[in-house]
This record gives structure tokens, sequence and C-alpha cells, in this order.
């Protein structure tokens, strides 16, 4: 298997560990504000990923994220399932070239490009969006306007992240289940902007070691 390939499983695996740890957090928090499944539906589908794709035989990195994507798309319903899965595979061609600053912007921008097309939320819609643009142009700024190394740039993205994920709380839901509670939404914190944070810290540690 291509070292990176291998890195890339390795986050996959991570992401399902970290996820079926955080398992009743999520759902604690989805059941605040949606219908107490975020923490089954995130766990079982990360769950299904990893075992998919420890089984490929010497994947790229394109292939690995592809996978894990298609993995959560048949796996998980929901909001979470089309927007997780639906676009790690469609930015998962941004990696064809393996994993280089370049290809790690690309592939970020794409994946949050196709998560506003598919979910039309902004931010401040309190859903995942709130942690996922924040981080991902800050990940792009560092590297291309404060020509950060790609490690040191994924810690910045993931404090960025952790801050949109903080700016959920105070804020009322206009997108999604929690959308159904108007202001009553205030107050809570949203569960796909904080699953989304996990994931991206757990790449942070695969990409450290
Ligand atoms: P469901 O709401 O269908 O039960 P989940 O509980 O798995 O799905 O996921 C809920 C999360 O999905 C929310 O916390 C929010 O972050 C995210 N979400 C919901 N709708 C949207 C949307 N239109 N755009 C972006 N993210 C969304
Ligand atoms: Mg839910
Ligand atoms: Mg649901």
């Amino acid at each position: 298997m291509s070292d990176e390939g291998e890195a890339v499983v390795a986050a996959v695996a991570a992401v399902a560990d970290r996820i079926e740890a955080e398992r009743s957090h999520l759902t604690d928090l989805d059941s605040a504000i949606g219908d107490a499944d975020h923490g089954g539906n995130m766990a079982r589908g990360w769950a299904a990923a990893a075992e998919a794709v420890e089984g490929m035989d010497d994947p790229e990195p394109t292939d690995v994220v592809k996978m894990a994507g298609k993995t959560l798309l048949s796996e998980v319903g929901g909001a979470s399932g089309p927007l997780y899965g639906g676009s790690l595979v469609f930015a998962s061609p941004e990696l064809e070239g393996g994993i280089t600053e370049e290809t790690a912007v690309a592939f970020a921008e794409t994946y949050l490009e196709k998560v506003q097309d598919r979910g039309d939320a902004r931010v401040g819609d309190k859903t995942m969006v709130d942690a996922l643009v924040p981080a991902v142009h800050t990940f792009k700024k560092s590297i291309e306007v404060d020509d950060m190394a790609p490690v040191a740039a994924l810690s910045k993205a993931v404090a960025a992240a952790q801050r949109g994920v903080d700016f959920t709380v105070p804020i009322r839901a206009s997108k999604g289940r929690a959308s159904y509670l108007g202001w009553r939404s205030v107050g809570h914190q949203d569960p796909g902007a904080t699953s989304t944070l996990y994931i991206m810290e757990e790449l942070l540690d695969v990409a450290t070691e």
C-alpha cells in the first residue's frame, strides 16, 4: 500500500474510534435540538467506512476517501449521510495526485462547496457549515498566504473549527431539524458542527504522527 494510502486508512480508523467514543455525547446534542440519532448515525457509518477501507488492496488516498464516502452514503440516512458521504465522494478526485499542499487545499474547498451545494446552509444557520467555513478558509489562507507547513495550517484550521462550534451555541437554527425549534434552538451546540470538529481533530492527530 502506498504510504499515503495507508495514512488515510489510519485516519478513517481514528475517526471511527473517536466518533464511537463520542457517540453518546453527539446523541445528547442531537436530542436537545434534533431527533437523537447523530451519534448512532455517525458511529455506524464510520465503523462501516473503517471496515471497508481496511479491506482495500493497495489503495491511493483518493480511493480510500471515495470508499469511505460511498460507505457513509449507503449506511447513513438523514441529513448527515448525504452531506458527509456525498461530499467526500465528490471531493475525492482532488486527491488523485496524492496529498500535497495544493491537493489538500483543493480537496477541502471542493468538500465545503459540495456541503453547501447540497444543504444550502450558510454561516450562521447553525450547522456543520459553521465549523467548516472558518476551518477551510483558515487552512487555505495559512498555506497560500502565510506559507505555513500543512500540519501547522491544519492545526490553525482545527482551532477555527472549534470557534465555529462555539459560535453555534448562541445562534438560532435556520437549516435542518433544529430549525423546526426556532428560537428554542438557541443555547444548544450543533451536533454536526461538533462531529466535523472531531473528524478534523483526528486528521490533525494522524497528520502529526
Ligand atoms: P438528521 O437531522 O437527519 O437526523 P443527523 O442528526 O445525523 O441527521 O445530522 C444533523 C446535523 O446535520 C446537524 O447538526 C447539522 O450540523 C447538519 N445539517 C442538517 N441540515 C443541514 C444542511 N442543510 N446543511 C448543512 N448541514 C446540515
Ligand atoms: Mg438527527
Ligand atoms: Mg435523523
